[in-house]
Order: structure tokens, then C-alpha cells, then sequence
């Protein structure tokens, strides 16, 4: 910038030397704030004006933080203080998203990308800044739809497993009764022949097998209700060996009692953080898909293990049956491709997205050739620090 005519720029902005300079910062689409090194506004264009709901007059000569949200705030002059001396750069020249304060107090992101500018008035910082709201608001939006749609899936893989399931419901009931029964003819026998400790304990014994068989039938309902609820996603630590256990066990429920299913746990997983249901539904899918695969098959066999690799949760459910044939592959986890005449399409299709929503993913390995296919959940263990310092430098 070099002086020629003294121009008013933007308030703030004092005399500048380029009445261009003024027009542009003037007619810019994005924000633009232009600090000096103590963090003192100088220039607050239009854009930022419509942004913050601040005129630049009110905002000019005061300093930046008052524009951010307390957890960058208190941290911004400690921030430049630690840039004068030491050099080390953690925003300026890498731009990221922060939480930005409104004038009515409310919170809104931004994405600010800073410069750094070296003038005869001192060394300056440019901070350039988009607005994410509306960015926001689709994303929450399309996770919205997002877990609806996982949601629907989970409730129609449980539709699909309702007779068999009702039929295995049907056998603790079943139990239920024929013990009562049992206990009745005890008592009846009992009061002819005057009671006797014997015919009680004979009836405490089948009381007992009746209330297990109760709490079995129980158990199925409790699984069934915890992966129909209605709920919004969330994230829990949990132990995944015995949620995967649990899926595991409803899945297995009315299925084909010759095809054998081993359990190879890696016996101190460490806890990861993830939505319990939303993982069981992965479970669900890919263990129904490996029944389907060994149906028929004699000797069918379906192999469910974890354990633990690098930063990564690994679990792998394979099977023993044809293998993913060639021509589904290509499209395995496209929505809507199936292999199946009575299929959906959609377990893998969503299984894939539960698992990249968790910062992993779902893999293949097709088998084929006396092969079945073995299917991969990478899972992220968390990461020591969970709360990262907003103006560390990281990758966007
Ligand atoms: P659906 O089961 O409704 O067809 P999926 O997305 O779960 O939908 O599976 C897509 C297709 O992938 C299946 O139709 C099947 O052809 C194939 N497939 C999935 N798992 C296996 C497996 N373990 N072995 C062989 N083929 C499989």
C-alpha cells in the first residue's frame, strides 16, 4: 500500500492510502477484521458488520476477543503474546473453525483463516471470515435424516427377524407353563400325601427353572426394545466385546442351530467411545448377511472376532460360505444392491456409514474359490487428548 491521496476507509481503518483498498474491504463477501499485535480492532469491513450485528464504529479500538467465544477469548492475547516471541505460527497462514460471538450474545461458527502483515504502523493480523451457519444447520439436517434412516433399517432388519424371533420368545413362555404345570401336580401330590420336604424341594427346584426361563424371555425383550427405541444417536464408552456379544446372541436367536458361531474376544479390549445401538446394528447386518452365506452348507461356520491394532478397534465376522460373488462386489455397498430376491440392499450400505460416522470404516475381503467373506469394522480408540486446543495447529 503505498500513500498517494488520503482516502477515509472503513471505520476504523483510519486514513488509508488506496481508496480501492477501501472499496474492496467495503464490498468484500467475507469478513475481513484487521487487528494490530496487541489485538486492538482496527478495520471491521461491512460483511463483518452483517455477521456480528456490531457497526464497526462499536467495535473499533476495542479488543478482538469481545467477538469470540469465551474459550478462544480468554486464550487470544496469551495466543499473540506466544506468536511475538517465539514465531510459532498455530492459525495464521492455516485458517480453521472457531466459535464466533454475535452481538446479541449468541454463538455462531466461522471459519477464520489470519495473515499477517507487516506495516509501517507495526505488524498487523488480517483475519478473513466465513460464516458457517448456514453450513451448520445443513449438516445437523442431513445427520438428522442420517440417523432416521439407520433407525429405519434397524427396525426393519428387526422386522425381517420377527418370526423367529417371536418363535424363540415362544419357547421360554412355553417353558413357563409346563413347569407351573409341574408345580401344580407337586402341590396336589403334596396335599394327599400330607407334605413332605422332599415335594417341596421338588417344586422349589422347577420354580427355579421357571423364573430363569422367564428372565431368558425377559433378556430377548430387553434387546429387541433397546435396538427399536426411538433415541437420537449419542456416544458412550463401552466395553465393545460384550455389546457385541449381545447382538451377537439376538442375531443368533432362531437361526440355524447346525451352523456353528465362535466367539474370539480379544479378552482386554480397551473401551471405546461410539453409540452402542448403532454398532449392534453393524453386528446385526453383518451377522445375518454371514447366516445367509452358510445356509444350506453343511458344516457352516461364522467366526466373530476382536482385537486390537495400532489406533484401531478391529472386529471381523467371516464365514465359510461361497464368498461375495463377482458381480455383487462391485456395488457391495452401494444402497439398494442386493444379491438377494427378498433383500433390501441397505445392511452394508449403512453398516459402512455407522462405521465412518465413528472415524473408522467397514472393509472386505471377498473370499471366493472355497473362501467365504470376511467383513472388517475398524473403530478409532480415543485419542489421549479429547479436547484439543482450538488454535493448535491441525490439518482441515
Ligand atoms: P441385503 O442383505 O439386503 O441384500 P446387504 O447390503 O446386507 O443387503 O448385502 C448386499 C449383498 O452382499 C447381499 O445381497 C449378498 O449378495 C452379498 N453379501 C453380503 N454378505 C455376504 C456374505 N457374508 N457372503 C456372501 N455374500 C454376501
Amino acid at each position: 500500500m503505498q500513500g498517494h491521496e488520503q482516502v477515509s476507509g472503513p471505520a476504523g481503518l483510519g486514513t488509508v492510502s488506496d481508496a480501492r483498498l477501501s472499496s474492496v474491504l467495503q464490498t468484500a463477501v467475507d469478513g475481513i477484521i484487521v487487528i494490530d499485535d496487541v489485538g486492538t480492532i482496527l478495520v471491521f469491513n461491512k460483511a463483518c458488520e452483517l455477521m456480528f450485528g456490531y457497526k464497526a464504529d462499536e467495535v473499533v479500538g476495542r479488543n478482538v476477543s469481545m467477538l469470540m467465544a469465551p474459550e478462544h477469548a480468554e486464550a487470544h492475547d496469551g495466543y499473540i503474546d506466544h506468536y511475538k516471541e517465539t514465531g510459532q505460527k498455530r492459525i495464521i497462514g492455516i485458517g480453521r473453525e472457531v466459535r464466533a460471538r454475535h452481538r446479541d450474545g449468541n454463538f455462531f461458527f466461522i471459519d477464520l483463516s489470519v495473515g499477517e502483515a507487516i506495516t509501517p504502523e507495526g505488524r498487523q493480523f488480517v483475519g478473513i471470515l466465513r460464516d458457517l451457519t448456514a453450513r451448520k444447520d445443513t449438516e445437523r439436517r442431513v445427520n438428522e435424516l442420517q440417523a432416521d434412516l439407520i433407525r429405519l433399517a434397524r427396525v426393519s432388519a428387526l422386522d425381517e427377524m420377527g418370526s423367529a424371533l417371536a418363535h424363540e420368545l415362544n419357547q421360554p413362555l412355553t417353558a413357563i407353563l409346563l413347569y407351573l404345570q409341574a408345580v401344580g401336580r407337586e402341590f396336589s401330590k403334596a396335599r394327599e400325601n400330607g407334605g413332605s420336604d422332599k415335594s417341596d424341594e421338588r417344586a422349589r427346584t422347577i420354580l427355579d427353572k421357571a423364573r430363569h426361563e422367564a428372565q431368558r424371555a425377559g433378556q430377548i425383550i430387553q434387546r429387541i426394545r433397546s435396538l427399536v427405541e426411538k433415541r437420537g444417536p449419542e456416544r458412550k464408552r463401552v466395553a465393545l466385546n460384550a455389546i457385541i456379544d449381545d447382538a451377537v446372541d439376538l442375531t443368533t436367536l432362531g437361526q440355524d442351530r447346525g451352523v456353528i458361531v465362535a466367539r474370539d474376544y480379544h479378552p482386554e479390549l480397551p473401551e471405546i467411545e461410539v453409540d452402542p445401538v448403532q454398532i449392534q446394528q453393524v453386528v446385526v447386518n453383518l451377522v445375518r448377511n454371514a447366516y445367509e452365506a452358510v445356509k444350506g452348507c453343511k458344516g457352516g461356520r461364522i467366526d466373530i472376532g476382536t482385537r486390537c491394532e495400532d489406533r484401531w478397534v478391529v472386529l471381523t465376522i467371516s464365514d465359510n460360505g461361497p464368498g461375495i460373488p463377482a458381480d455383487t462386489l462391485e456395488d457391495l455397498f452401494q444402497a439398494f444392491k442386493t444379491g438377494k430376491r427378498s433383500g433390501m440392499g441397505l445392511g452394508l450400505a449403512i453398516s459402512r456409514t455407522i462405521a465412518q460416522t465413528h472415524g473408522g470404516d467397514l472393509t472386505v475381503d471377498p473370499g471366493g474359490a472355497g473362501r467365504g467373506a470376511s467383513f472388517m469394522v475398524r473403530l478409532p480408540l480415543p485419542s489421549a487428548d479429547t479436547q484439543e486446543d482450538v488454535y493448535v495447529e491441525s490439518p482441515r
